[in-house]
């Protein structure tokens, strides 16, 4: 027989685990979370994913999606590009960095992409209200690569990180789903690859696994991240053209630092506890973000890595098969529109700046690096940042996916919620962000029924 929910949430990440959590707040309303990779409670989270080295988190086997493929740009080959996978989503593999973004950001939502109610003014009080606790890194966890960046420059800053007090990571798993997990009208289920949604119509009916079994339900918030969930609306057959395009990053220029010494305790360092925010055009639309560690296997590798935080140009997602096994095509893009290209002349400057100052030459020397137009092309790096693929917006806008309480226009009870319906990635990393759009979308959702 087949099994019936009230709500179905696909994808228990950043913004799949608060979904979940907030809606099975409501006795009567029976929901279930299905997510691709392992589940297990917050007691049973591996040391490498609770710990302070993401880079540790990423290596923790079946956390990541193994064969996702991007091309940041036409002068580069594919190569992987990381997307967390399993309890937490990309919350648990995370650097743990938690910044809001700008005012700018979300007043520009709304005026230039018609997601009435997204103002700073509408966003910044649930911003206030977040749950997840924040902590900087202490003086005994910031690495070498950070403690220098501290003292070249006055403006950069120690991270705010997603970390309980006891310096452990505050996933969304922690945070969200752990107290929720003994409800009765909650189910959690791991290794639960969702295929489509299926309609009846232009109503919601179900999903479907990817093992050919089926869930019944008249509601689904598709909460995959930007990179899956526009592959699952365009497996699902829903017909809306804006659906994977408007697919961005914060492009990034990565210097590569050689330590003088290895650090003496490398197990105790958070891989990343300080980063500057510095503004080119406008206010903090260039970071650069200090690494010290890179490859637990190479000590003394560490890295500055120069980021454009406001984004112009846009790339795609689209389906590579229609066997939800397989990734998406992922074409960003990257500095095709020419002013992306301009600021990533300045963040590679800036880090430039910052490598060669007096404070990092007594610790560590860039590698061998080039600021080139042709090696910008050639070596942009992306900030794991993917945003905009079933972008927000006005009813009338045949490009946007979602409206602004997230339910997708012209059907039925589909909702998503994730960065992908970001339309514009603000000047932060995305995790609190998408955070912050999963509380706003579960409210305005049990507003409403
Ligand atoms: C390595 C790394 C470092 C980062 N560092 C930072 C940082 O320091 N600070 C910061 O703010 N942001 C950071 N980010 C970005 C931030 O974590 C993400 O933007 C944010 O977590 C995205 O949330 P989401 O809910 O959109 O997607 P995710 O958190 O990625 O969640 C999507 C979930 O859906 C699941 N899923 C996908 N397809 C299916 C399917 N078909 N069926 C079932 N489940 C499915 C996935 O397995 C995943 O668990 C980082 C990201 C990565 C990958």
């Amino acid at each position: 027989m087949t099994e019936r929910f009230d709500v179905v949430v696909v994808g228990a990440g950043s913004a799949g685990a608060v979904v979940a959590a907030r809606l099975s707040e409501t006795p009567g309303r029976s929901v279930l979370l299905l997510e691709a990779g392992p589940d297990h409670d917050a007691a049973h989270t591996p040391p490498a994913i609770s710990g302070p080295s993401f880079v540790a988190a990423m290596a923790e086997p079946g956390r990541v999606w193994p064969n996702l493929m991007a091309q940041r740009t036409p002068a580069q080959g594919e190569r992987h590009y990381v997307r967390g996978r399993g309890i937490g989503g990309s919350s648990a593999i995370n650097a743990m960095v938690a910044l809001p973004g700008e005012p700018g950001d979300y007043d520009a939502w709304e005026r230039d992409f018609g997601c009435a109610g997204w103002s700073w003014a509408d966003v910044a009080p649930w911003f206030e209200r977040l749950p997840v606790p924040l902590r900087v890194a202490t003086p005994r966890e910031t690495g070498p690569i950070a403690r220098a960046m501290l003292s070249a420059e006055p403006t950069a800053e120690p991270a705010a990180l997603t970390r309980h007090g006891d310096g452990r990571r505050a996933s969304v798993n922690d945070v969200y789903l752990q107290p929720a997990r003994g409800r009765s009208n909650l189910a959690v289920r791991g290794d639960a690859l969702v295929d489509r949604v299926l309609f009846d119509g232009h109503r919601v009916a179900g999903v479907v696994m990817a093992d050919g079994s089926a869930v019944e339900t008249t509601t689904v918030v598709v909460c995959a991240g930007a990179i899956h969930s526009p592959a699952i609306l365009l497996r699902s057959g829903v017909d809306r053209p804006g659906i994977g395009l408007g697919l961005h990053d914060h492009p990034s220029f990565p210097m590569a630092m050689i330590l003088h010494e290895p650090p003496s305790e490398p197990a105790t360092l958070v891989a990343v506890s300080a980063l500057l925010r510095s503004g080119y055009r406008v206010h903090h639309d260039l970071q650069v973000l200090a690494m010290d560690i890179v490859d637990p296997a190479m000590p003394t590798l560490g890295l500055l890595m120069g980021a454009v935080m406001q984004v112009h140009s846009r790339g795609e997602v689209r389906l590579a098969s229609p066997d939800p096994a397989v990734d998406p095509i992922v074409e960003f893009h990257m500095l095709s529109d020419e002013r992306d290209l301009v600021a990533l002349r300045a963040a590679a400057a800036l880090t430039e700046r910052l490598a060669l100052s007096e404070s990092m030459a007594a610790v560590a020397v860039p590698a061998p690096y080039d600021t080139t137009d042709v090696a910008l092309l050639a070596g942009v790096g992306d900030y794991v940042h993917a945003a905009g693929t079933c972008r927000m917006g006005a009813v009338s806008d045949p490009l946007a996916v979602v409206d602004p309480h997230g339910r997708l226009i012209g059907y039925e009870g589909l909702l998503v919620c994730d960065a992908s319906v970001m339309p514009a990635v603000p000047r932060a990393n995305t995790h609190l962000p998408t955070v912050m759009i999963a509380e706003r979308i579960a409210g305005m959702f049990v507003a409403a029924t």
